[in-house]
């Protein structure tokens, strides 16, 4: 079965996370390890990942990856590039101390510049981040984006290129994202477009590459390049892919981590229609 979850908050310490999805039933969950809107990722103490460790220890939380901060850019130019960088190389180094399995990260931005030149500087950039954390297991999942702009990742095939480019190494995985796909273009709105999404991924870089899925409906139109996130079932995508993806017997033990709004039915709400979407 696959393994459900939510993004959960860090708020009064990281081990607080782990309480709050086990409160919400989950079997997998999502954090920052930091905040992600700053530079600056302070170092974690030995008593924070000690308590995060043993939290997690005596959990129901199978699975947790790590979402790294919305400022990297790991394709931008030299001085952002750089910082980038280091930024990925810290989350790695952070999720490895605490025993997370995986970092999603965004694929960046040509900021208007020259798409084949900004993938280019994703590869390096990655290249260099792994090259600097090789001891570690931690895989990082390029998300797939909505798109628009020089937004890169907004196909499967794009994300395909990039780990080509990097030897199929195999600390490098792929995030699903069904808000952005259908932002981008995917349509996922019924069982033969879920259909021809899974088997582009299969084609393209294996299902064994998926290292998660994230759930949310979106309240924009497919192809809008919006990823307006909406509680499962309540935007323009509907229940059906979402139903699909629980129950589909090739991502066994995948997480399914939910990034629906927190108002309203909230995770309680979502997480529980996804168990039903389960059969259990
Ligand atoms: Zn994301
Ligand atoms: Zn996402």
């Amino acid at each position: 079965m696959s393994l459900l979850g939510t993004h959960v908050s860090v708020s009064g310490g990281l081990h607080r996370a782990v309480e709050r999805a086990t409160l919400l039933g989950a079997e997998a969950m999502q954090i920052f390890t930091r905040n992600p809107l700053q530079w600056h990722g302070r170092s974690l103490s030995l008593a924070e990942v000690e308590s995060f460790r043993r939290s997690l220890l005596g959990s129901p939380i199978k699975s947790v990856i790590a979402h790294s901060s919305y400022l990297i850019n790991l394709a931008g130019d030299d001085g952002i590039r750089r910082q980038s960088v280091e930024a990925l190389t810290g989350e790695i180094a952070r999720c490895y101390q605490l025993g997370i399995d995986a970092v999603v990260l965004h694929p960046g931005s040509s900021k208007g510049g020259d798409r084949g030149v900004a993938i280019d500087r994703l590869v390096s950039s990655l290249g260099e981040a792994l090259g600097r954390t090789q001891d570690s297991p931690v895989t990082v999942l390029l998300e797939t984006m909505a798109g628009g702009g020089g937004i890169l990742g907004s196909c499967v095939e794009e994300i395909a290129g990039v780990l080509d480019a990097l030897g199929w190494d195999d600390r490098m995985g792929i995030c699903a994202d069904i808000c952005h796909l259908f932002g981008a273009g995917v349509d996922v709105r019924s069982d033969g477009g879920y259909g021809r999404l899974v088997s582009s991924i299969e084609k393209h870089v294996g299902i064994s590459r998926v290292g998660c899925w994230h759930l949310s409906d979106n309240k924009g139109q497919r192809g809008s390049n919006t990823d307006r996130h909406e509680h499962i079932g309540q935007g323009e995508i509907g229940i059906i892919p979402f139903g699909m993806v629980v129950s589909d017997e090739r991502f066994q033990d995948t997480p399914c981590i939910l990034e629906t709004p927190k108002d309203g039915i909230g995770d309680e709400g979502n997480l529980a229609l996804l168990r039903k979407l389960r059969g259990a």
